[in-house]
């Protein structure tokens, strides 16, 4: 390849805004890159620029990315052990962000909150309600017509 510009002599480096060839005479370093001497100086700065700027731009984005992952996935898990429901949970939180990569952080996390809250308070806090009214419901008893009606009051909660 000759010079863009000098039509005789070879070319040692491309200039990085508008791929001309250059000689010794016609290259000008600006920062890492070659650009053609007075001419195009300018237009590499800004490419430089631009592209140290996506790398930044990039890192903040990841940051922004994690930080909002694990806010999303403490959330989840609040709600498995609060409402003791963590398949509920995961799939709120996957319409609420849309990414698949925090599902297994999400049911391990959800897992591990509704085991520990079941262990430390073993009546989730809807039927803890229920009973402050004086409601019990059946746990996996056989439901038969005498047990149905000594279990369920007559009268309705207001
Ligand atoms: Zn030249
Ligand atoms: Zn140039």
């Amino acid at each position: 390849m000759r010079c863009f510009y000098h039509g005789d002599v070879d070319a040692v480096a491309i200039c990085k805004s508008c791929g001309h060839g250059l000689c010794h005479d016609c290259c000008a370093e600006v920062g890492t890159s070659s650009a053609c001497r007075n001419r195009c100086e300018g237009e590499v700065e800004s490419l430089n620029d631009m592209s140290q700027r996506n790398k930044s731009a990039f890192q903040k984005a990841s940051g922004v990315y994690t930080r909002s992952g694990i806010f999303t996935t403490t959330m989840g898990a609040v709600f498995a052990g609060i409402i003791r429901a963590p398949m509920t949970s995961v799939l709120i939180i996957f319409e609420m962000t849309g990414s698949y990569g925090l599902v297994l952080p999400l049911m391990i996390a959800n897992m591990s909150a509704y085991v520990l809250a079941r262990h430390w308070r073993h009546t989730p806090i809807y039927e803890a309600l229920l009973e402050q009214d004086g409601i019990f419901l059946p746990h996996g008893k056989p439901i038969t017509p005498d047990h149905d009606t000594a279990e369920f009051p007559s009268e309705a909660p207001p």
